[in-house]
């Protein structure tokens, strides 16, 4: 019978277990985390995202879970409001949607649960795969075990050991930049409406929302060449001297409540091939996302449409494992375009942030001049936000 066995319960491994199962493939998923609330997750999903969900028949799932709709991006520079955008930003458009994924990915694996050809191996991390006349034919498992697999996919993310076992490589771009995440009490701002907020004072650049969760986080960009040990830095001192007044008297009223932060180290790549005989890369693993613009859930759930768009025709009959592995490449090639602008577009964002990060006059010249220059900067951010928003490629499940 036909195996799949995913390695990975994130966006890309979960939904795609859950796809297959529903039509009849039986797959083994495998899961190092013994529960979903314990590692960062981000939370962001684009309206790209949200149709992919929709296309899964999802949406009435998310209803069932924490969310909250953003009400509008804000940009803030040395202390002056530069300019503002509602949501949602196209008209009759989706908002982008802050979506807990802890609740998604667990609502996802209930879901999955029903069905008789699911498994879900939690707690139990892949350390390597089994191979036969150089194909990929299984997974060995922390504990020893063994999962044989018509087709292993690899869905474990940055940092993938399937990558690495599977001696795929990964291209990694320059990037200068990890992040601190920080969570902190709800403010009464955010009742009336959940802003995003993006703030650039004295070259330090942090964005700041509430959560699904309803606490506040914060996301610090921490650069390279910052010589400051961070384990040392007084956090609410320094968050609040970056802030806004409302905001710095929040932080200093409610210091108790900020968390130690959680370190959180960038990668951003691809592979020049997702795939070998046997074993598909999805998700960050094939091509780390950028936390920047909230993308990376949104390309993984777009990913598996078009996977299981090839695939499932092929495993449901029950094909010969030659005809799977012809279809591998076949996926690769629909999504690099969309991976590859996004990716381009991302880097953009982050240049732009560190031109004004790095220039104390421009960023002086931003904020003296918010009133002159705020409609141009505000087309021209609104300009790179579409195929952020809306993806690039045409994506539809047809399975
Ligand atoms: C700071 C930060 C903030 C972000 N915020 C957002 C956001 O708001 N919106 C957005 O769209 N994207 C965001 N991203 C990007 C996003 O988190 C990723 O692109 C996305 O999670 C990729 O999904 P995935 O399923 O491919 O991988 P992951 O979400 O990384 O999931 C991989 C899973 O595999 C498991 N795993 C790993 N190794 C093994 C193993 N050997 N065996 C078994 N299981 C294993 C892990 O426990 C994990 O559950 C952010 C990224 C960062 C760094």
């Amino acid at each position: 019978m036909t195996q799949v066995v995913i390695v990975g319960a994130g966006p890309a491994g979960a939904t795609l277990a859950l796809i297959l199962v529903q039509r009849g493939i039986a797959v083994k998923l495998v899961e190092a985390s013994r529960t979903f609330g314990r590692v960062f997750r981000g939370e962001g999903l684009m309206p790209s995202g949200l149709d992919a969900l929709k296309q899964m028949g999802l949406s009435s799932l998310l209803e069932r879970i924490p969310h909250r709709a953003l009400d509008a991006w804000e940009f803030t520079v040395e202390n002056r409001f530069l300019f503002r955008v509602d949501e949602p930003i196209e008209s009759g458009g989706q908002p982008c949607t802050l979506v807990s994924q802890p609740a998604l990915l667990q609502a996802l694996i209930d879901e999955a649960s029903v069905y008789a050809n699911f498994e879900f191996v939690q707690g139990n991390t892949v350390q390597d795969l089994l191979w036969s006349d150089r194909r990929v034919v299984g997974v060995k498992l922390g504990d020893g075990r063994e999962l044989a697999a018509t087709l292993v996919i690899g869905a474990d993310g940055r940092n993938s050991t399937v990558r690495q076992r599977a001696n795929l490589s990964l291209e990694q771009q320059s990037h200068n930049f990890d992040i601190l995440w920080f969570k902190l009490a709800d403010s009464p701002k955010f009742e009336s409406e959940n802003v995003f907020y993006s703030i650039l004072q004295d070259r330090h650049a942090f964005g700041l929302f509430q959560s699904s969760e309803g606490n506040l986080q914060i996301g610090w960009a921490l650069h390279e060449d910052d010589s400051s040990d961070w384990k040392q830095v007084n956090w609410p001192e320094m968050l609040a001297s970056n802030s806004p007044p409302w905001l710095a008297e929040h932080i200093r009223t409610h210091a108790d409540t900020i968390e130690r932060p959680v370190l959180l180290s960038v990668v951003v790549g691809r592979c020049p091939s997702w795939w070998t005989s046997g074993l598909l890369l999805l998700g960050d693993a094939a091509h780390p996302m950028s936390p920047i613009r909230a993308q990376g859930i949104n390309m993984a759930f777009r990913d598996v449409i078009v996977a299981a768009n090839n695939l499932v025709p092929l495993l449901r009959e029950g094909v010969g494992d030659a005809a799977i592995d012809v279809v591998l490449p076949k996926i690769q090639a629909e999504r690099s375009p969309e991976i590859i602008r996004v990716q381009q577009l991302q880097s953009q964002e982050a240049a732009q942030a560190e031109l004004l990060g790095k220039s104390a006059l421009l960023r002086w010249g931003a904020s003296q001049l918010a009133p002159l220059v705020r409609q141009p900067i505000r087309q021209s951010w609104l300009h790179r936000q579409r195929q952020l928003r809306q993806g690039v490629t045409p994506i539809k499940l047809t399975v």
